[in-house]
């Protein structure tokens, strides 16, 4: 058995592909939160071989308790002073962009390649904040996020672990259709195969995402602020069209996740079996009581709301006028939603829409959920235990308990006392291996 460090402060990993994951990590946790909703323990220790956890023991135990073989590494990381979580989960990033003046630009300047390298320094800001898991929903390069996806699973580069949807299931026109405002012959390099109308196209729309890649489908109900339409914030699909695109996806046993803004649409993609809303702006009791029969998720992306309202309030910013008017409409709503969702019992799950807002800023939705009515233990909850069962990967993801990734954060103070401690992580280790160190 080797023992390679025993104190905080050692940074075993240099960098983008020097991350070698040491058989068994031990992490000592001071104070330890280990299934969000239960009660935290004192004095813990983790024990994480191959990138799972195998067990949590009482007492801060040495390498010894690790059971290692003669060939196996053994790595202590002393955290008596900090409190221990699992990873955080954002579930809805688009990690291979972030907006900028440019942006209408550079989607006719930027390669594939351009937007997978731009997604890698983006994924490793994301990691570093403590978020170990993300949900992207929706690139503007299809292989671009897969091959990100893919890079980090390898080992290749440093990211948080990726679950994509590959290109959106927009109507033509709507939302999830970029092609809007550029002249007709450059329009058509922009062409997304998730552009789609009419119940057999949809399905195509659905199937080849699957034949890509894409671990789930998002798909656009309604119209949404960014896109350069004047075309409201109303639903976009009509009954048929959605229940094609569910019922494909769920055939190919992909789950379904749906931007809506407007609440026709958030009903109508509820009532045809959707797993989850982004954003649910304009959410009704009806919606409320749809979410709780099916069972769907909310991912409030308050962080996208306030980022927007930023924007369209400095005149010199870049939004066009249709993306000004329809910000200033939703940002302000967006609060007062998630405070009656979570007041009339939907399940929440954390999202950020990070790629409108920056990369490494996601927590900063913590502290919107908390003032919009959340308890700093449920907002919580929302990024893990919530963020886990959204991806339908509670079995490995979302808890510190035996069988599961070794996936774990730590901060310095109480998360639960202030959630802001969450904005500045001291410790952040993926599947056994630790990336940042006190
Ligand atoms: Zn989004």
């Amino acid at each position: 058995m080797k023992v390679l460090s025993i104190i905080a402060g050692v940074l075993l990993t240099a960098g983008a592909g020097a991350a070698s994951a040491a058989d068994i990590a031990i992490v000592r946790a001071g104070r330890l939160l280990a299934i969000p909703g239960e009660p935290v323990t004192t004095e813990q220790s983790i024990v994480i071989r191959d990138g799972r956890v195998e067990a949590v023991l009482p007492g801060f135990v040495d390498a010894g308790a690790a059971n290692a073989g003669d060939d196996d590494t053994v790595v202590v990381h002393d955290l008596k002073d900090y409190f221990v979580l699992p990873g955080l989960i954002d579930g809805h990033v688009h990690i291979t962009s972030e907006n900028n003046p440019r942006a209408r630009l550079q989607r006719v300047e930027m390669s594939e390649a351009d937007h997978a390298i731009a997604g890698a320094g983006f994924a490793r800001k994301t990691l570093m904040a403590g978020f170990t898991t993300v949900r992207d929903v929706g690139a503007r390069s299809r292989d671009a996020i897969f091959a990100l996806r893919d890079g980090i699973a390898r080992g290749d580069i440093l990211g948080p672990r990726i679950f994509a949807s590959g290109s959106t299931i927009s109507v033509t026109g709507g939302h999830g259709d970029g092609t809007q405002g550029y002249r007709d012959d450059v329009a058509h390099l922009l062409h997304s195969t998730g552009v789609c109308d009419g119940v057999g196209d949809c399905r195509r729309a659905v199937r080849e995402q699957v034949r890509s890649g894409a671990d789930h489908i998002k798909l656009t109900a309604t119209a949404g602020v960014l896109s350069n339409t004047a075309a409201g914030l109303e639903q976009q699909f009509f009954e048929d069209e959605l229940k094609a695109i569910m019922d494909s996806a769920h055939a190919m046993d992909r789950r379904v996740t749906a931007h809506a803004h407007g609440v026709q649409g958030i009903n109508a993609a509820l009532k045809a079996g959707v797993d989850a809303i982004e954003h649910g702006t304009y959410l009704n009791n009806e919606s409320i009581r749809l979410f709780k029969r099916t069972g769907a998720f909310l991912v409030p992306t308050l962080l996208a709301g306030a980022t927007v309202v930023e924007w369209a309030e400095d005149p010199t910013s870049f939004l066009l006028p249709p993306q000004r008017a329809k910000a200033l409409q939703v940002g302000p709503q967006m609060h007062d939603m998630a405070k009656r969702a979570h007041e009339g019992g939907v399940k929440i799950a954390f999202g950020t829409d990070s790629g409108v807002s920056r990369h490494g800023d996601n927590a900063r939705e913590f502290e919107l959920l908390v003032s919009a009515g959340m308890t700093p233990a449920e907002a919580i909850h929302a990024a893990t235990v919530n963020g886990a069962a959204n991806l339908g990967k509670s079995d490995v993801l979302g808890t510190i308990e035996p069988a599961k990734y070794g996936d774990l954060v730590a901060v310095s103070g109480d998360p639960l006392a202030d959630v802001s401690e969450l904005m500045d992580v001291d410790f952040v280790m993926k599947e056994g291996v630790a990336y940042k160190t006190p």
